[in-house]
């Protein structure tokens, strides 16, 4: 039920009929608040700020488009992406900048990602002033066609010693090979369970199967030779059960707390990640800005059918 709900809000995040009609509706700002933090990066700031004044809470920021395949929208996003790490030389803060590849140009230009990427590495490791573990690349996995590429770039940027960490999903069973080459090169990895469906061969299909494999592969994230590799683990979930499994997990291992994080979405479940914080965990929130809000917006609420409600609601409201 739940991975049907999921696909129809998948269909509905990429009908671009339907996103201009749901941007242009006034009723629907309410549900653009609840997961994004406005439509500039003067917005993203002021949000990534008070998470951190009140709450202790860093920020990821993601300028909201992706599968881009037109090349002024790409340079719309390297642009975006540039304009942050600029602004960060003058805050107090400790951020990651979420970048898709098909963000800066993988369906456009494939042969100008790498350059890309790569100069929005050196703006940031500009920004982190010389100060290791401060700001980094973060790079988001799409579908399970581009996650050679993305993992090619993450190592290249590495290789240039830019602060780079790249996602991994755990619905898909390569993963598992993936994250151990990670490990053993002592990199700093996020692990989701995926937004994406795929094909038997190469992905799990069913929540347990999804669920089963993420808790095998937090395992070998918080294991002691993962800290004694240097690794950096970000546990990217929701799920309470399993961030209090990984807790467990650290301390049972001899990991320090600033030596890993969580990390959620802004919106979803504020009130998990603020207790997490409240221990002294390193908690990091998704804190996605732009005018493009839609398709972002609907694959949250695919999440979890109980946001149809908040749906309803919006589609029903005049202002
Ligand atoms: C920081 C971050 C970065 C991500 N980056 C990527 C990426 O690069 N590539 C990718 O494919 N996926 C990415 N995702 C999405 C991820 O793959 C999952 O689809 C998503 O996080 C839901 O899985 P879950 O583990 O959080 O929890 P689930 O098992 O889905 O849920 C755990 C609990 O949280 C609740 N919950 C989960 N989502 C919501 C919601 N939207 N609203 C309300 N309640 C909710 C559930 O109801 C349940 O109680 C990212 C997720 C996070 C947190």
């Amino acid at each position: 039920m739940k991975r049907l709900w999921q696909r129809g809000m998948i269909a509905l995040a990429r009908s671009s009929a339907v996103k201009d009609f749901m941007q242009g509706r006034d009723g629907m700002r309410k549900l653009a608040q609840r997961f994004v933090a406005g439509p500039d990066v003067a917005s993203a700031f002021a949000t990534a700020e008070r998470l951190l004044d009140e709450k202790g809470i860093r920020t990821s920021f993601y300028y909201l488009g992706e599968y881009v395949d037109r090349l002024e929208l790409v340079q719309e996003n390297v642009d975006q992406k540039l304009a942050i790490a600029a602004r960060l030389a003058d805050a107090d803060l400790d951020v990651h900048i979420s970048v898709d590849p098909t963000q800066i140009g993988l369906q456009t230009d494939a042969e100008q990602v790498g350059p890309r990427a790569r100069s929005i590495g050196r703006a940031i490791a500009l920004a982190s002033g010389g100060k290791p573990g401060l700001h980094c690349l973060m790079l988001d996995m799409e579908d399970a066609s581009v996650v050679d590429v993305t993992l090619a770039l993450h190592d290249d940027l590495r290789r240039l010693e830019l602060p780079a960490a790249v996602t991994l999903q755990a619905y898909l069973r390569r993963t598992e090979g993936d994250l151990i080459r990670l490990i053993a090169a002592g990199a700093k990895a996020r692990l989701v369970k995926g937004a994406f469906v795929g094909a038997k061969h190469v992905a799990f299909a069913t929540e347990p199967e999804i669920k089963a494999n993420y808790r095998k592969l937090v395992a070998l994230m918080l294991s002691e030779e993962a800290r004694e590799s240097g690794f950096y683990p970000i546990i990217a979930t929701h799920d309470d059960r399993i961030q209090a499994e990984a807790l467990a997990l650290a301390r049972e291992n001899g990991w320090p707390q600033s030596t890993y994080e969580f990390e959620m979405l802004l919106g979803v479940r504020s009130d998990v990640a603020e207790a997490l914080a409240q221990q002294g965990e390193r908690v990091r929130l998704y804190v996605p800005f732009g005018r493009d809000w839609w398709p972002y917006a609907i694959r949250r609420i695919g999440e979890n059918p109980a946001n149809g409600v908040l749906l309803a609601r919006s589609l029903l409201a005049r202002r």
